[in-house]
């Protein structure tokens, strides 16, 4: 089994935990685990063996993980976390609201587009076990320096994280680059008309680096391709 890891930017590293799905690894002082470590997302349920591996290979210490922010609460993001959240290390978790809740296991998933498609695509709709769930705000500003970026579109409560002082932007589902760059599939995509303004946000905020959650970086023009990204989507909705 392969442990692929890649820094992305000072502190930030890529863990590809299964095949074509990320999970990032951020130090909260830029280089180590000395200050601890942050996970964003953190795979399925199956996840956390392999996402321990791949943290120990980096040299850093998986017990340093002490705090997990989901961008979302689909399966394939927050199972993992949910997982860890009740493991013997028990790093706190959190995600915006409604996300949070709906990872709490206090609130249901909004009513989104339930088509065949949705279900064929497997497991990454099914709800995790539910963990105790920190709600975090809009433009919330974490220790490390990740900013809380509301982006709702693939779930309502749909959040991407922001490192402006590294110029990081982890933007989860909000963007794919697998097998393209695109914004993943509509059938999984809760609130289409919320797309356009997600991406112009993100693209405004002018990345030099996107991670996404399924899919390599982005590392060249990456704000010129958001912004590519942002028009097409508002000329689809339109
Ligand atoms: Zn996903």
């Amino acid at each position: 089994m392969d442990n692929r890891t890649e820094p992305i930017a000072p502190g930030v590293w890529r863990l590809e935990i299964a095949t074509l799905t990320n999970a990032y690894v951020v130090a909260r002082d830029a280089v180590g685990d000395t200050d601890g470590l942050i996970l964003v997302d953190a795979g399925t349920r199956a996840a956390p063996p392999r996402l321990v591996r791949s943290i120990r290979l980096l040299g850093l210490d998986p017990r340093a993980v002490d705090e997990v922010v989901c961008t979302h609460w689909h399966a394939d993001h927050a199972g993992g976390a949910t997982r860890l959240a009740l493991g013997p290390s028990a790093p706190s978790l959190a995600a915006l609201s409604p996300d949070a809740e709906v990872i709490a296991g206090t609130a249901e998933p909004a009513a989104g587009r339930r088509t065949l498609l949705a279900r064929a695509l497997a497991g990454v709709g099914r709800r995790p076990a539910p963990a105790p769930t920190t709600a975090l705000a809009d433009g919330a500003r974490l220790d490390g320096g990740l900013v809380v970026v509301a982006a709702p579109g693939h779930t309502a409560g749909h959040a991407a994280l922001w490192l402006p002082e590294r110029g990081a932007l982890l933007a989860g589902d909000a963007v794919f680059t697998t097998p393209w760059v695109w914004t993943g599939p509509r059938a999984l995509t809760a609130d289409l008309d919320a797309v356009p303004a997600t991406l112009a946000r993100l693209a405004a905020l002018a990345p030099g680096v996107v991670g996404p959650g399924h899919g390599p970086p982005l590392r060249r023009r990456a704000t010129e391709r958001l912004e590519a990204l942002a028009e097409r989507a508002a000329r689809r909705v339109r």
